[in-house]
């Protein structure tokens, strides 16, 4: 299993016990790695190390791909969300646990397992 580094820019400062490595004489507090880690997909060992890389270079990541500069609407066309009842229990029809569902209509229409599991599957208009 491979381990992945806390892209956290300060997360060697933080002096804590867990990053405290090396041999006697020449430890040093260290970036965590972890085979994974919670925050962030998986990026970041903490909120607190998520931050500071936002702190960092939110500005230049938002400016990269895009600045929202005008308001956003909800609509019918684009307001479908994904949904799966945990608790429904039709055992002819198990499938009809998956389906879409408006937000604004509350119209329901069923979904196969593979088109809720398609991430590029919506009904919304794009
Ligand atoms: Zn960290």
């Amino acid at each position: 299993m491979s381990l992945k580094y806390c892209q956290g820019p300060k997360c060697h400062s933080y002096t804590t016990k867990d990053r405290l490595k090396g041999t006697k004489g020449s430890k040093t507090y260290q970036t965590r790695r972890r085979s994974s880690m919670y925050y962030g997909n998986g990026n970041f060992c903490s909120l607190h190390c998520q931050d500071d890389w936002f702190n960092k270079y939110g500005d230049q990541a938002i400016d990269h791909y895009g600045r929202v500069k005008e308001v956003k609407h909800l609509t019918e066309e684009n307001a479908w969300v994904k949904d799966y009842d945990y608790n429904y229990r039709d055992h002819n029809n198990p499938k009809s646990n998956y389906r879409s569902v408006n937000k604004i209509t509350k119209e329901e229409r069923s979904l196969t397992e593979s088109q809720y599991d398609d991430s590029t599957y919506t009904l919304n208009e794009r």
